[in-house]
């Protein structure tokens, strides 16, 4: 148990936004945190990293009901922290900036608590980078203002000096609401900035779906209300904001704007999602499916391979190969039990899997389907052998069916079920308005109709995508159009296959 004395508070910043930004030290943290108290504009990825067993506390505000009295938010800090517990908390790009980390640290400091800052990217800053924004630059602005401003312009009146900032000699960087920006824009006109000065309003930054509209200082109010950009937003006023027009890069991206459907299982996901997001889509998590692997057909191909009687074992995907791994492993055995049995992998994800292991399959057929590995194996004569073949429980019989016919002496063990996953409303939400749904194998595609109730729920404008034949057939026998099927199939070839589809995969020279 920890002591009074283990207490500890970190106001920690979250980063802008992009959950890939948010700093290692950050990160750390969390996982290591008793209590994490966070606030809206938190990356919720960020909390996948708490430990189990941690107490989340969302302080921030909610729709419809007044904030948390930041009265009491300093309280629970200086409670908890008192109690002897890691305590994080979470807030928005830097605790510091516009955060009121400074009034929760002067909390605890008199309340004798220890604690520690964690700076964090602040939106100001990235946001603008975002949008190829520098918010100094040699040639254009030597200084740089971070400034709060208030949408009741009564209330501005008393905190902000009007004359002052618009004769700031730089850029001036705006945190508000996108409703205080026409009395912004036109005080800092009325006290002397240029209404011709270049400006930008950037929202979202750093997220899915980041919007930018630039224009001159007094025209930006109408412009972002024309295009409706709302909150979280944040308003650059200077020189700089023309850099935009060669500094662009996120928009370059040959996904961006995209919103890609992933309806793998959850704990496959994360390798296809993070190359996308690299490409600069925004990924949907749509998990179908699930693994529940089968603790029995585990035990019984360790047993099996125990006996030395195995000639070839056949590892039909990534899953299969990693449960039986891990199972060997788990009884303090390793890749030895494989000695004298010849490896084959269908898939080169299967292969990698090996790989990590050390493991080199001494079979890997050229196309990723069972059809494929039966018919090599068999050209290699397969004869009065023992194969072994653990696998999903619901594969298809080619592959033992064509050995068996060839000879062989087959057993085929279930290692793992694949079942459906239940979506919920907001996921079915951002699955209908998606551009393209993928599908890397069957059951992805059956059980996602499942879950949305039939084809006729399908998201209409969606493209489909799918890693290779079998899936594809499968998508069309159940009534959908397949517009890309991989070449290669595996995550990199359904990835190109969407890339070969997106038209601006080519972008502008
Ligand atoms: N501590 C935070 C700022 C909190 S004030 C930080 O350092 O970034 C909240 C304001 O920050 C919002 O009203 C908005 O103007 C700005 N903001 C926060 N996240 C943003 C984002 N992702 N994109 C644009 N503006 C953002």
């Amino acid at each position: 148990m920890n002591g009074p004395d283990d207490g500890i508070v970190y106001l920690v910043g979250a980063g802008p936004g992009d959950p890939r930004l948010a700093t290692v030290r950050a990160v750390e943290l969390i996982a290591a945190a008793d209590v994490i108290m966070h606030d809206r504009l938190v990356p919720a990825a960020l909390l996948d990293h708490a430990q189990e067993g941690a107490e989340l506390i969302y302080v921030g505000k909610q729709p419809g009901r007044p904030s948390m009295p930041q009265g009491d938010i300093n309280r629970l800090l200086v409670e908890h922290g008192s109690a002897g517990r890691a305590v994080v908390r979470l807030k928005g790009g830097d605790p510091f900036v516009f955060g009121r980390g400074g009034e929760e640290a002067e909390a605890l400091a008199e309340a004798g608590v220890r604690f520690e800052i964690v700076p964090g990217v602040t939106a100001g800053i990235a946001a603008p980078a975002y949008a190829g924004i520098p918010v100094t630059h040699r040639d254009e602005a030597s200084a740089v203002a971070f400034v709060t401003a208030h949408e009741d312009p009564a209330k501005q009146e008393s905190a902000l000096n009007w004359a002052a900032l618009a004769a700031f000699p730089g850029t001036l960087v705006f945190y508000m609401g996108v409703r205080a920006l026409p009395v912004v824009a036109a005080a800092l006109v009325e006290h002397g900035r240029a209404s011709t000065e270049p400006a930008a309003v950037v929202e979202r930054g750093t997220l899915p779906g980041q919007r930018t509209v630039t224009g001159p200082l007094g025209q930006i109010a109408t412009l972002a209300q024309e295009a409706g950009v709302r909150a979280p937003a944040i308003t650059v006023v200077g020189p700089v904001a023309a850099l935009r027009d060669r500094l662009a890069w996120l928009e370059r991206a040959p996904l961006f704007g995209r919103r890609v459907a992933v309806t793998r299982a959850r704990a496959q996901a994360s390798g296809l999602a993070r190359r996308l997001e690299e490409l600069g889509a925004e990924v949907v998590q749509a998990p179908a499916i699930r693994i529940e692997p089968r603790a029995d057909g585990v035990q019984e191909a360790i047993d099996e391979l125990g006996t030395g009687r195995c000639d070839v074992l056949c590892l039909t995907s990534p899953n299969g190969a990693e449960l039986l791994m891990d199972g060997l492993e788990r009884q303090g055995l390793d890749a030895r039990v494989l000695a004298g049995t010849r490896v084959a992998a269908i898939g080169p994800g299967t292969a990698a899997v090996l790989k990590d292991w050390g493991i080199t399959a001494d079979l890997v057929p050229e196309r990723a389907i069972a059809e494929s590995l039966a018919a090599e194996l068999v050209a290699q004569g397969v004869a009065d052998q023992r194969v072994l073949i653990p696998r999903a429980a619901d594969a298809r019989d080619v592959l033992p069916r064509e050995l068996e016919q060839a000879g062989a002496d087959v057993q085929v063990i279930p290692l793992y079920e694949t079942v459906r996953e239940r979506l919920d409303e907001p996921q079915l939400e951002r699955l209908s308005a998606s551009d393209y749904v993928t599908f890397t194998s069957s059951s992805t595609v059956r059980f996602l109709l499942e879950a949305i109730g039939g084809v006729e729920h399908f998201p209409e404008r969606a493209r489909v995508v799918s890693i290779g034949p079998v899936t594809s057939q499968t998508a069309r026998d159940l009534g959908l159009e397949v517009h890309m099927e991989a070449e290669r199939h595996d995550v990199a070839g359904l990835v190109d296959a969407l890339l070969r589809d997106a038209p601006a995969a080519a972008p502008a020279a």
